[in-house]
Parts: structure tokens; sequence; C-alpha cells
């Protein structure tokens, strides 16, 4: 049976060897292959990368997941297993999500004939881009789970270190994009021209108006506007004018309300200008909701594997794809110290392997939980 060690080298080749969203090919088949070596079966799903695995039989089944895949990042940091996949780099730490799931997963194995039904473990690609857990729902390999379970490594903690939250635990991303198609002319004759800039100016201070005006006191939303751009001269009227930006929101209303309302502003905009505007809007991940009873259990079971849990007050404003499992079936996810100085996402991000020790007991023990007791 795989031990410490065992874990620590997965996690530094998958380091070495890291691969874009989508494109996780190799790591889907080294994943594969440390699978069949433990004799795990894998599911037969239409999956282009990733895959579940299943241990147990019976009825009842619950799932773990991990993410696979990798950053567009050049990786600075100096060890002996840096990225050898030049501009492509591990740095949210999905490398170490594997090597803990898949220590669980062997582990797990090892105590087959004791579990009162089955674990599903997904190998979910994609998470960056924010739809990566689309593709494994969409298969139905998780209908009637009774629970997910997942976890990201946090920075900020430290080894030893654990928190949570009941419910909304990281907002809804998403992006917006207007294009205003107007009419160029020269400046000194706007009458021959449908000037965007004149649109563009009504659109800020319309959109910031959804959130003072559109929502209840008791909601709460970021509505941010991050780029605009029109023209090229002084004396020219532009043809078009460009605005994006993106919208953070804890729940699924607000989240249409606002849609709703970007969209009306540019429908009446386009009318009352005698322009076109073509809104783009872009749903990334959700918000991740944790179910009550789950993270009471996850609690209790943290608490039991010698971690020191903390409770989170407020959500995060991060994006995580788990919210893709979170929104059809009961799940928790978990934030679990890997104390780095730079946090995910960096080329620096350096988590410390020792999260290892203790994250695969975490999912062994409360997998034993759900299905046992
Ligand atoms: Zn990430
Ligand atoms: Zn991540």
């Amino acid at each position: 049976m795989p031990q410490y060690e065992d874990y620590v080298n997965w996690r530094r080749t998958f380091h070495q060897y890291p691969e874009v969203s989508e494109q996780e090919v190799e790591t889907t088949k080294r994943l594969k292959h440390i699978l069949e070596n433990y004799d795990i079966k894998i599911l037969d799903l239409p999956l282009k990368t990733g895959l579940v695995a299943e241990i147990g039989s019976g009825e009842d089944f619950v799932a773990i997941r991990t993410d696979i895949d990798a950053l567009p990042i050049n990786e600075q940091v100096k060890h002996e297993f840096i990225s050898t996949n030049q501009g492509v780099m591990h740095a949210c730490g999905h490398d170490i999500h594997m090597a803990t799931i898949l220590a669980a997963t062997t582990s797990l194995k090892t105590q087959e004939d004791t579990l009162h039904g089955r674990v599903r473990i997904i190998f979910q690609p994609a998470e960056e881009l924010g739809y990566g857990a689309s593709y494994i729902t969409e298969t139905q390999v998780l209908d009637g789970a009774k629970a997910i379970l997942g976890f990201h490594n946090y920075p900020s903690l430290e080894v030893g270190e654990f928190a949570i939250k009941p419910g909304v635990l990281t907002s809804a991303v998403d992006r917006f994009e207007f294009k205003i198609y107007g009419k160029g002319a020269h400046a000194a004759t706007p009458d021959q021209g449908k000037d965007p800039v004149i649109v563009l100016g009504q659109l800020i201070n319309s959109i910031q108006s959804i959130v003072s005006r559109n929502l209840s006191a008791f909601d709460c939303a970021v509505v941010t506007i991050g780029e605009v751009s029109s023209g090229s001269t002084w004396n020219v009227i532009a043809d078009e004018a460009y605005v994006q930006g993106t919208v953070r929101t804890f729940d699924e209303n607000v989240r249409d309300q606002i849609q709703q309302r970007l969209d009306a502003i540019s429908q009446g905009l386009a009318q009352a200008f005698d322009v076109d505007i073509d809104l783009n809007y872009e749903r990334l991940p959700g918000a991740v909701v944790n179910d009550e009873e789950l993270t009471d259990k996850a609690i209790e079971v943290a608490k039991k594997v010698g971690y020191k849990v903390e409770m989170l007050e407020q959500p995060l404003t991060i994006g995580e794809d788990f919210s893709g499992y979170s929104k059809y079936y009961p799940s928790v996810f978990a934030l679990i110290g890997s104390q780095s100085e730079y946090d995910l996402h960096h080329p620096l991000y350096d988590p410390d392997e020792r999260i290892l020790e203790k994250a695969p007991e975490y999912f062994v023990n409360f997998v034993k939980q759900l299905l046992n007791n």
C-alpha cells in the first residue's frame, strides 16, 4: 500500500508534467496507470480528458473530487521537480489535489470489503475554465450521489489548519462585455454620425445603478467595469465603443437579476440612441454552496483526523468550479492549509507538501462515516 513518500512522488511527477485545461491527456494517462496498478476500476464514460474511478459495491454511493488541470504560467520556483512544460505550471496546487485523492483512493481500496456502498472518485478536467464540472455531471455518473466531497489547498492557512463554512462559500464569477456600434463622422458634424462615446457614458452610469437601485438592501453583489475604450484621436467621432467588466454574486436569483438588468439597459440604450449594442454575458463558476449537515460532518471528521478547524465568517470572493456539483447534489468543500508565501496562481506558488500527511485521511474517514454509519 502506498505511503507518504509515494504521495510526494506522485505530486512531484504531476508537478513536472502540467497540462492546461482540456488538454490533460498525459495527466489522465498517468492517473489511469496508477489506478490500474492498484486494481481500481475506471468507469467507461465519454470524457475527452479526466476520468471517474469506482470502489466498493451496493446501492448507495458518495463521490470525492479532485481537479487535474494546470495554468498557463511560467514557473519561477526553484526546486528539483520544476515544470518541464515551458509556460505551464501547477500554480493552483491541483497536483497536490490529485496526490491527496489518489492517496485516499488507494487507501479506501484496501478497505473495500468493509465499505457499505460505493465511492466514485472524480478526476475532473478544466476547473480553471470554470466549466469542467459540467463535463462530469453531463455523463450522469453522479446522479443519486449521497454526497460530493472536495477541497482546495489554501496558502494562507498553515499545514494542519482546516477552514470551512456552511452555505455559500465562494462567489459566482461572471464576465460581461458590451460592443456599441455607432456611426463615425467628423467631430464637427455630430449630426452626420451616431456617437458611441455618449452611449458609453450613459452605459457606465446605468450599470452602476443596478446594485444601488435594483437590488434589495439585503442582497449583495459587486458590478465592476474594468475596461472601456473608444476612439483614436481628438477630432473624429468614433464608430465603436467597448466596455467589459465582472459581476460577483452569492445567490443565483441575484445573479439572474443582474444579467437581466444588463440586458435591459443594453436594449434600452440601443433604442434611445439609435445604435446597435451587443452584450455578451459569460457565466463562469457559480457560488459553491455547502450543505449544512455535511458541513457539520466535515468538521467532526476534520477534528477527528487532528485538524485545527476554523469557521469562516464570510464567503470568499474567488470562484471555484466545484459549484457545478453543489448546484445539483449535496456537497461540501473545505479549505486545507498548504502554507505558502505566495498565493494561488502566482509563478512562485510553492505549497507545503506536508499537507499530504493528513488530507487523505480526512477523505478516507469521511467516506467511511458517510457509507458505514
Ligand atoms: Zn486556480
Ligand atoms: Zn484551484
